[in-house]
């Protein structure tokens, strides 16, 4: 049991400021909605940064005056096409693709294409919009976009993924540049999915140019950028913990997902002492009590990379390990009640709820570093900070996978491949700078150790002076 844990102080709550900004955002938020019926992901985004705001609007009426929130609230321009493709058994099938470039005001629209059944227009649109101070939080010059399909790559074999990848890329060829819109990876789209689409773009336009990030290390990818998301969240989570004057060494952690996220991020606590107890899939998660090392990490790897395989073939060939299957009939979910000083979402949206939160204060967490987007619902994240649990929202905490494309693309740019070492300092420099700039930002507007508000506000402040900058566009 965690001693230590009952006496951490609860995490100061979002600051209110004035009755007037508060109104203002209200106000702001009901049109929001209002302009995007059935689009829950992107109104609990848009509340989750705009609430968090009003102390900054008090301090900078010019903003208002500039309508910035209700220009940041709309993208600049959000792109749905039809997607026909020839499966094996040689008939039709037709999805969806899109790409919402949200804010083009740092630089190029930058963010990941997700192939899940679960992609719409709403779930985009959350996932672009916090692209945007997640970027701007990097400091590097990156706008914010995402997009993708229905399309599941799931149960395909590899010659269907490639002719979907073609076709997808035959629309979105047109749209994207490398002073344009730099797509990457995300949840469905790895490193098989970037090369077919390369090659696509390559065929359409005859120009090899960085137009993507995550390429084959071979063919202009960086060093490091496969592991960057998972890494850079350790990193965080790090700084976090170092603050208090404690390391992660022989901390039992507990993180979700399987994926490429939730792979280096066990891969890089593994490296740092720290006991990884359990992993998961859709179909439910597995508890290995003795923690899974590096080579039950590499076999994993080969499962999920290799032979996409489902987690629960990790129970059957380790006896140390039991598999709990998902039940979505339940308010909570099995794998956040295992006991666990850390914990690293790096499954998917809302994949943590309130009575999770509960679970995990209870069980004596101190520290949560949110490898996915929004893994944690408002509610679960409110809950986690009043019980004093040291929390790194996604747009800070897995900052590092955007970070790295961008230096993807400079070294793209400049005709140069950076060792491994160089681009990891690089990676652990851009974290520790999100977590500095994170800090202050929670300090100077009245919510100290409150990273959800220092992320939001720093990642806002850099956005909204460039729009002033810029004029009304
Ligand atoms: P992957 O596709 O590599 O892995 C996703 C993992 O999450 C899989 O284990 C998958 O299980 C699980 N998962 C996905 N959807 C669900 C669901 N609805 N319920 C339960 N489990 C689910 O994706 P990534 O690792 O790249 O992405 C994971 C998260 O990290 C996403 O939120 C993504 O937006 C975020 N992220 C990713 C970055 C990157 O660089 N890749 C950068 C920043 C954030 P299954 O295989 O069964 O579907």
């Amino acid at each position: 049991m965690n001693t230590m844990l009952k006496d951490a102080p609860a995490i100061p709550a979002i600051p209110q400021g004035s009755d007037e900004m508060g109104a203002y955002i209200n106000d702001l938020l009901a049109q929001t909605e209002r302009n995007n019926p059935a689009q829950p992901e992107f109104i609990q985004a848009a509340h989750e940064v705009l609430e968090t705001l009003v102390p900054v609007l008090d301090a900078h009426p010019e903003y208002c005056d500039a309508r910035i929130l209700e220009r940041l609230i709309e993208p600049e321009r959000a792109l749905l096409f039809r997607v026909p493709w020839i499966d094996d058994a040689n008939k039709v099938q037709v999805n969806r693709g899109f790409r919402i470039q949200f804010s083009g005001a740092l630089g190029p629209y930058k963010g990941g294409l997700r192939f899940h059944p679960s992609v719409n227009l709403g779930v985009l649109k959350f996932l672009a919009f916090e692209q945007i101070f997640k970027n701007s939080l990097t400091t590097l010059p990156i706008g914010g976009g995402k997009g993708g399909s229905d399309f599941d790559p799931k149960g395909k074999s590899d010659s269907e993924v490639m002719r979907f990848c073609q076709s997808f890329m035959t629309e979105l060829f047109r749209h994207v540049g490398p002073y344009t819109d730099v797509p990457a990876g995300d949840i469905g789209v790895g490193a098989r999915e970037i090369g077919y689409l390369f090659g696509q773009y390559k065929r359409l336009t005859n120009q090899f140019s960085g137009i993507l990030t995550g390429k084959g290390e071979k063919w202009g990818g960086s060093l490091i950028r496969p592991e960057a998301t998972g890494y850079g969240c350790v990193y965080f989570a790090e700084e976090m913990i170092h603050a208090r004057g404690e390391s992660l060494e022989g901390k039992r952690c507990i993180i979700s997902g399987s994926g490429n996220v939730a792979q280096y991020a066990a891969e890089k606590l593994i490296q740092r002492g720290a006991i990884v107890l359990t992993m998961s899939d859709s179909s439910g998660f597995v508890h290995d009590t003795e923690g899974i090392d590096h080579d039950k990490l590499v076999w994993i790897q080969q499962l999920k990379n290799e032979r996409r395989g489902r987690i629960n073939e990790y129970a059957d060939h380790f006896s140390t390990a039991s598999f709990t299957p998902a039940d979505r009939a339940l308010d909570y979910n099995a794998i956040w009640s295992v006991p666990a000083d850390c914990a690293f979402p790096c499954a998917t949206q809302n994949e943590l709820r309130i009575k999770d939160a509960e679970n995990l204060v209870n069980n004596g967490l101190r520290l949560l570093s949110e490898g996915a987007n929004m893994p944690s619902t408002p509610e679960a994240v409110e809950r986690l900070l009043a019980g004093g649990v040291l929390f790194g929202p996604g747009k800070a905490a897995n900052a590092g996978g955007v970070g790295v494309s961008a230096l993807e693309m400079a070294q793209n740019s400049m005709r140069v491949s950076w060792t491994r070492d160089e681009v990891d300092t690089r990676l652990r420099d851009i974290m520790s700078r999100i977590y500095n700039a994170s800090v202050d930002a929670s300090e100077r507007f009245g919510a100290p150790g409150n990273y959800v508000v220092g992320a939001n506000i720093a990642g806002f402040l850099r956005v909204a002076d460039a729009m002033m900058d810029q004029g009304v566009v």
